[in-house]
């Protein structure tokens, strides 16, 4: 139309489109296109024409290449260039390259072509602590929808639909309901006819294997690798494995570990693992040895130090003996013991007994009561209390507590409300 010598204005249309300068900069052209973009949004009634002018000079302009071309050039020898296509894009795309489809609040445009997005479908996966510390392979069966293989989710023979007669190929349905005088409440639902799709399939050339559904169902095994220190929680995803259905982006199968409790080890603070471990006062006093089986199988040869005693509840620790640690499974963590110590019950021990005993322990704190100081004393008896009987007293007590504060609060509504220190 030009020639080969383009007019002065033939590179200057793209920056005047943006409303920026010609030196403009990369960053102030994004920003202008997409000031201009969404102000000229045909989804928010804008005028399609600009809105597509907008997206070709950004695409143009944003382009280095392209830029110098069409500024030495003109738009003209950017056509030639490409083969007389011009503009290659969708400004749709080009828009949604920019905001990712979520511009104005999560793809609410009635435009068919954007695909939506399936249900990811979540599964709990129960493991052990055996399989989290050893790392397994589980092969799962499960049947999800695909499409139909013979009709490639058309659904029919050869393509052979036709616009549904109830919803006019909408998929949805308008009905009108007079509520009251001069009130009409309108509703809108899923077409029953064509249950949403917009189109019917006369019966004789309905798939024959899918009978017009679109989408089979699939036996599908899958193969769910659990790494070594993997944790309860988390997550395996095959990405786009769920339930398939036409014009429409496949989701995920997410599985959750699920860890379940044993019996002997409790992981704990990421890879320490803790196990309780009873010892005998003979055992905790005069040392100890024993072997522990470990998650792979292993027999760990435990024993304390010559010497050395156990105080009841005590920790102690083997390096590098706890849970693997996910993806660097050949570091490990702690393997804490937490030793109980079993005392004798009474009357196990006769004076004579007890006499021994008492000659090789260390010597008692206190110094003998004299015969006066005894005088001075009054008797008493102690008797057994249990654990459980502390612990309801105390919750008695809290009760009879909460009690006389709530009549306090019913007497004087304006005193100030103050927190119960006391427990
Ligand atoms: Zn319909
Ligand atoms: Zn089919």
């Amino acid at each position: 139309m030009f020639g080969r010598v383009p007019k002065k204005s033939d590179n200057t249309k793209f920056y005047e489109v943006l409303g920026v300068p010609k030196s403009a900069s990369q960053d102030e052209l994004k920003k202008a296109y997409k000031k201009a973009a969404i102000k000229n949004h045909p989804d928010k009634g804008g005028d399609p024409e600009k809105f597509k002018e907008l997206a070709h000079a950004y695409e143009v302009l944003s382009d280095p290449e392209k830029r110098e071309i069409y500024d030495q050039y003109g738009e003209d020898a950017l056509k030639e260039g490409m083969g007389g296509g011009g503009s290659s894009h969708n400004p749709f795309d080009i828009f949604e390259s920019f905001f990712g489809g979520g511009a104005f609040g999560g793809g609410g445009s009635s435009r068919g072509r954007r695909q939506k997005r399936g249900e990811d479908v979540v599964h709990a996966l129960k493991v052990s602590l055996e399989e989290l510390y050893n790392g397994t392979t589980k092969k799962l069966s499960l049947s999800r929808n695909a499409i139909c293989s013979k009709c490639k989710g058309k659904g029919s023979k050869s393509g052979a639909s036709s616009r549904c007669y109830g919803c006019q190929g909408t998929g949805m349905k308008i009905t009108t309901r007079q509520i009251g005088l001069g009130m009409i409440q309108q509703m809108q639902h899923v077409c029953p006819e064509c249950r949403g799709s917009g189109e019917m399939i006369s019966d004789r050339d309905r798939c024959p294997q899918c009978k017009g559904n679109k989408v089979t169902q699939e036996k599908k095994v899958l193969e769910v690798h659990i790494e070594k220190g993997m944790r309860d929680g988390q997550k395996i995803t095959f990405e786009g494995q769920a339930d398939e259905a036409p014009d429409t982006i496949t989701g995920d199968i997410v599985f959750v570990l699920e860890q379940k409790k044993h019996p002997k080890f409790d992981r704990r603070f990421g890879d320490e693992l803790y196990v309780d471990h009873k010892l005998s006062l003979t055992e905790a006093l005069c040392g100890f040895q024993f072997a522990l089986t470990h998650l792979d199988g292993r027999q760990l040869l435990i024993k304390s130090n010559p010497g050395e005693v156990v105080k009841p509840g005590q920790y102690k620790a083997i390096n590098d003996e706890g849970m693997p640690h996910h993806q660097r499974p050949f570091m490990k963590g702690k393997l804490v013991i937490q030793f109980h110590v079993i005392f004798p019950e009474s009357g196990v021990f006769s004076p004579e007994q007890c006499r021994k005993i008492e000659s090789v322990l260390p010597m008692r704190p206190s110094k003998h009561l004299t015969d006066m100081e005894l005088d001075d004393c009054e008797e008493t008896t102690l008797h057994d209390v249990s654990a459980e009987e502390v612990k309801r007293w105390k919750e008695q007590r809290q009760h009879r507590h909460r009690e006389a504060y709530d009549e306090d609060d019913d007497d004087d509504e304006s005193a100030p409300r103050v927190q119960c220190a006391q427990q």
